[in-house]
């Protein structure tokens, strides 16, 4: 069962201030991370290894600082981890960026053999669109899970997986072929301490570094200029009002709240 881990280096948001005066977010000092979602697909994908054999492959596009996640990722039990880095990604949106991954992709396969599942995390904490995934998948053309919570079981001999995944007000499970994409949410597993072999073992293997030159990457779908989304606007939206609490389980406070709520419930039709 071979895996390819999509994983994006992201400001820790638990440390992450705003500049309310720019709107920006105030980046300087604070650590960067695994996207959260995406150390859970790790997980995943560690577990089924463990499981039915195969291996994890884990990748990442961003700047070279971004080879410190990829040795966590082996301190996770990831067996080979590669960095696409270039300048011509410089200013990919989501359309961009999954046209790299994908390209990037293709190039691990080569190296490791045919991939039976990609994963991806459902979003990433910074950019939060949750496109990339699909964009990943659509390219590939393969069946796609998105908000995954639990790998019921793997058909190994005939090729298919069984996903349960969130859904509006409840869930479902899924049987789809493989090769598939799933992407995760936080609640699919626990993740473990590091044992030492997986640390001994990220100290000593060395990150492969993709760019344009060694992949059959097209810079012309690469990059700012080939990226269809112009951001016309960023700004923080405007703190909210503190809520009014309304105290006591007597007939005055109730009334309180039914005046309070009457004017509301009637503009909506609800009176
Ligand atoms: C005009 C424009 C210019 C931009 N310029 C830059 C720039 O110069 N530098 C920059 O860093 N960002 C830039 N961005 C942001 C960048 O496009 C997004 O961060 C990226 O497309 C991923 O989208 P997302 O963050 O919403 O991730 P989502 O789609 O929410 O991520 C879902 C999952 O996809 C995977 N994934 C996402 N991104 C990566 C990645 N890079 N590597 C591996 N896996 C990944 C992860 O598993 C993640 O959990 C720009 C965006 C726009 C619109």
């Amino acid at each position: 069962m071979h895996s390819l881990v999509f994983i994006k280096q992201v400001p820790d948001a638990a440390q992450v201030r705003i500049n309310y005066e720019t709107g920006t977010l105030i980046r300087e000092g604070v650590p960067s991370i695994i996207n959260p979602f995406d150390a859970h697909a790790i997980e995943a994908a560690v577990q089924l290894k463990d499981k039915y054999g195969g291996n994890v492959s884990v990748i990442s596009m961003g700047p070279p600082m971004a080879k410190e996640i990829l040795k966590k990722a082996l301190a996770m039990g990831a067996d080979k981890v590669f960095l696409l880095s270039d300048m011509v990604f410089a200013g990919a949106d989501t359309l961009a960026t999954s046209y790299a991954l994908w390209a990037g992709a293709k190039k691990v396969a080569e190296e490791v053999g045919s991939i039976d599942i990609y994963w991806t995390g459902k979003q990433a904490i910074d950019g939060d669109t949750a496109q990339t995934g699909p964009g990943i998948a659509t390219r590939f053309n393969i069946p796609l899970v998105t908000y995954a919570v639990e790998i019921k079981e793997v058909d190994k001999q005939n090729k298919k997986i069984k996903v349960s995944r969130l859904i509006d007000g409840g869930m479902e499970t899924v049987e789809v072929p493989l090769p598939c994409l799933i992407t995760t949410e936080e609640t699919i597993n626990t993740l473990r301490y590091a044992p030492l072999p997986y640390l001994i073992k990220a100290a000593k293997t060395s990150v492969v570094l993709l760019n344009s030159g060694n992949t059959e990457i097209d810079a012309e779908q690469c990059g700012l200029k080939n990226s269809p989304t112009k951001v016309k606007k960023a700004f923080t939206p405007p703190k909210r009002e503190k809520g009014e609490m309304l105290e006591g389980n007597d007939e005055k406070t109730l009334n309180a709240l039914y005046d309070k709520l009457e004017p509301i419930l009637k503009q909506c039709g609800k009176l």
